[in-house]
């Protein structure tokens, strides 16, 4: 129940908030008491990859704290014009895994179709913030090349829904995109991966739960939360209405320096989201995306978090350290040490 005393962002519905996101700094500053007479640099990362948050988001953040660990993920600095060696604008290759628009193809059972290049939120770290989304708009003309592709491919059983975030995309354009997947007698696992329960847990709603319930499909959600501070009561009731609606919830972090390097701070986080009936799947290793350098944590320090983390959870609450590595057929898990 929404309460009465509730701000204004908070009593409209997940399009309008997805409409009123904040996208200029000097909003954000006002929102978050900042003073950015300091930080005049920011505004030469905004040409490269632009400011974009919901309310929601922002409402989890302290104010007046510029280390606060959801604002660094959305927060342009000037570090992310620095030329980085081993960076790139691909890290991940996928320009050479593309062989329709809108549709990657890099493991051998599954495909990734981009269902739009639309999100609620712009993280610094994302390793798509120079994907050519142009060259791969999946609109529904694009579905047939994508679907024929898959229909030749028979040993493709799973499909996910990417972007952009998928969960951007109107319930209607949903629910045709999986009916069209689901009439696929081989396709038998649909798979989203999306920030929105977090970042704008409005968009969690019966009739979105509808678009993507199908009886001949095992339909799972991987939630990409980073820090515990994500999960408000808010953001509680949105999983577990998915919990409910019968969806696998898996949860992936990436491992990104001020904001998640400590094994107290991702222990919280999936004692929390295993409350709301989340496991914990894979905490990345940053992929090396041009502007994203200052987020890098390094190999022995990643591998001692996660030995932290084996000791003081349950194996089923410890995710898997992996990188993902062009060319490999899956992703690669770090040894620990
Ligand atoms: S694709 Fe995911 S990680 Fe990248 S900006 Fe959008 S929500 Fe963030």
């Amino acid at each position: 129940m929404i309460p009465l005393n509730a701000p204004h962002w908070q009593t409209t519905d997940w399009q309008q908030q997805y409409r009123d996101m904040i996208r200029s700094p000097e909003q954000l500053w006002q929102r978050l008491a900042l003073d950015p007479g300091d930080r005049p640099d920011i505004q030469t990362a905004l040409a490269d990859f632009p400011l974009r948050v919901t309310e929601a988001f922002v409402a989890k953040m302290q104010p007046g704290d510029w280390s606060d660990p959801l604002l660094l993920q959305i927060l342009p600095q000037a570090q992310e014009l620095n030329d980085q060696p081993g960076y790139s604008n691909d890290p991940l290759q996928e320009a050479a895994s593309n062989p329709v628009p809108g549709l990657i193809h890099k493991y051998r059972g599954r495909v990734l179709m981009v269902t739009t290049p639309a999100c609620a939120v712009h993280c610094r770290y994302c390793f798509r913030r120079a994907f050519p989304y142009n060259d791969n708009r999946a609109s529904q003309d694009d579905w047939r090349a994508a679907l024929d592709y898959i229909s030749a491919h028979p040993e493709i059983n799973e499909v996910i829904l990417s972007g952009g975030d998928p969960l951007s995309a109107p319930d209607d354009y949903l629910h045709q995109l999986v009916d069209r997947l689901a009439a696929l007698p081989q396709i038998n696992t649909l798979r989203l991966h999306t920030r929105l329960p977090l970042v704008l847990p409005a968009r969690i709603t019966h009739g979105l739960i509808d678009a993507l319930t199908r009886p001949q499909l095992h339909t799972v959600i991987v939630v990409h939360a980073n820090h515990p501070n994500e999960i408000d009561s808010d953001t509680v009731t949105a999983l577990l209405e998915l919990k409910r609606a019968g969806f696998t919830l898996l949860n992936q972090s990436v491992l990104l320096k001020g904001v998640n390097d400590c094994a107290k701070t991702l222990t919280s986080l999936s004692k929390q989201l295993f409350d709301c009936g989340v496991l914990p799947y894979y905490l990345h290793v940053l992929d090396k995306v041009n502007g994203a350098g200052h987020f890098h944590v390094d190999d022995a320090k990643a591998q001692q978090i996660m030995q932290q983390l084996l000791a003081s959870l349950p194996g089923y609450l410890v995710p898997r350290l992996v990188r993902e590595e062009p060319g490999q057929r899956s992703k690669t898990p770090l040894a620990l040490r």
